[in-house]
């Protein structure tokens, strides 16, 4: 299948070619084991390592290939039409955490980070916590000023990775020696290296079960001053940092769901020609041609957006309101097209035995995780009308 692509360079098509044949050899091979042992795919690692696809957009000097967020993108949209956990590792490995600690890092903090990606970790980020989920700012894991370092305390969940990751950016509200807050500020963990780091608990996820989601608990988890990536800066400004390093990972989100329903779309629009009924293809039948039209438009537009938010990220991190409208609009289309593609193989669609079943439960995730697509569009809102809109009671009306 090729939906309509932008004018993409020599360059790029050739990038997006090899991710391609890894995506449709290797990759594909195993998406369906992935998914049913719910082991993590340590050998699609080993693969993006040998194919220099980890760590596309760590700058050269950090043993990265500097390239661009559509580079990214490209390479995130063909695995994931194969095997969308291969294609989260991918967005984990080139977008939020790392990104941030490129961005925000100091040099020995950067080079950390990205020897573990290269070498083939997926860092963590922990953000959501039980009580904070889209009011992120209510977070209550503390960071407390010890000495020269810090003692975190505190619980997150939904962690991607948890478990499996080894490298961990973790938000907490910092607290001065006098119990001051002095803002969000984001720090480097290392499971396994790191006492009071604990993996508590993996949840049981509809889809995507080849990665990890799980709950953490930091128990006096005693950091040492280098491992404040971004500083608490005032009240705001730790938690802005964070939320622009997170534009990319909603680009990179918005991604592995148009290409899972990419993957579907090319899945249908195949067995439309095979399948026959009342002695003709059942492309042939008006009702499912407009179907695969509306398909091919709603992925046409997706795949515009996304492109769209990773170039306005060239030199930075991705434009907050592109960002934003390319994750409401992909994620939900993207969920739209994959249940129409299983449509069109009557019960067959229902079996485990073929993808479609899969990628069902795989796509419906994108409206939720990394900002759900309310909150989302609070933010298109927000950003359209240019006023801040306070979502809580005793905020209402206030700057
Ligand atoms: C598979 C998966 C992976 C994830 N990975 C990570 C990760 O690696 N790291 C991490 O930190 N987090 C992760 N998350 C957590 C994710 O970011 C949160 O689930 C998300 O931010 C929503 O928070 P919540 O689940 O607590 O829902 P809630 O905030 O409780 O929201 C419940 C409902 O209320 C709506 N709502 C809430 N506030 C508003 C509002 N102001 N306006 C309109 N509607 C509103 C929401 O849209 C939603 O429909 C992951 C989640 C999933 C499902």
């Amino acid at each position: 299948m090729s939906i309509a692509s932008t004018d993409l360079s020599p360059d790029r098509l050739k990038l997006q070619g090899l991710a391609r044949e890894l995506a449709q050899g290797p990759v594909a091979a195993r998406a369906a084991e992935v998914d049913a042992t719910e082991q993590y795919p340590w050998d699609h690692v080993e693969r993006l390592k040998e194919a220099k696809l980890l760590g596309l957009t760590i700058p050269k000097q950090y043993g990265g290939q500097g390239r661009d967020w559509l580079d990214a993108v490209l390479v995130i949209e063909q695995l994931s039409a194969a095997c969308s956990v291969t294609g989260r590792i991918a967005v984990e490995t080139n977008m939020g955490a790392i990104s941030a600690v490129m961005a925000y890092g100091s040099e020995a903090q950067k080079k950390l980070a990205a020897d573990m990606v290269l070498a083939g970790d997926k860092p963590a980020i922990c953000i959501t916590e039980p009580e904070a989920g889209s009011d992120a700012g209510g977070m209550t894991t503390r960071a407390d000023r010890v000495g020269n370092g810090f003692v975190l305390n505190g619980t997150k969940h939904w962690i991607t990775g948890g478990g499996v990751s080894r490298l961990h950016l973790i938000f907490a509200k910092v607290y001065d020696r006098d119990g001051n807050e002095e803002g969000i500020g984001g720090f480097l963990a290392i499971r396994d290296e790191t006492k009071g780091l604990k993996i508590v608990k993996r949840e049981p996820t509809m889809g995507l079960r080849g990665i990890p989601e799980a709950e953490i608990a930091f128990e006096d988890m005693e950091l040492l001053p280098d491992a404040l990536v971004i500083p608490p800066r005032g009240l705001k400004k730790g938690f802005a940092d964070l939320m622009n390093a997170y534009n990319s990972q909603r680009v990179g989100a918005a991604t592995v769901a148009l290409g899972i329903a990419e993957g579907a779309y090319a899945h249908a629009l195949e067995w439309s020609e095979k399948r026959e009924q009342f002695g003709r293809p059942i492309n042939e039948f008006q009702g499912l041609q407009w179907k695969l039209a509306d398909m091919s438009i709603r992925l046409a537009a997706a795949q515009g957006l996304v492109y769209k938010a990773a170039l306005s990220g060239t030199g930075g991190f991705p434009d907050m309101l592109m960002a934003a409208q390319a994750k409401v609009f992909t994620s939900e289309n993207a969920i739209a097209v994959v249940n129409d593609a299983l449509q069109f193989f009557g019960a067959r669609g229902y079996s485990r035995n073929l993808p479609l079943e899969r990628m069902a439960r795989d796509v419906r995730m994108f409206t939720i995780g990394g900002g759900t697509a309310e909150v989302l569009r609070n933010v298109v809102a927000s950003s359209i009308l240019k006023k801040k809109l306070p979502q809580t009671r005793d905020g209402w009306g206030k700057e």
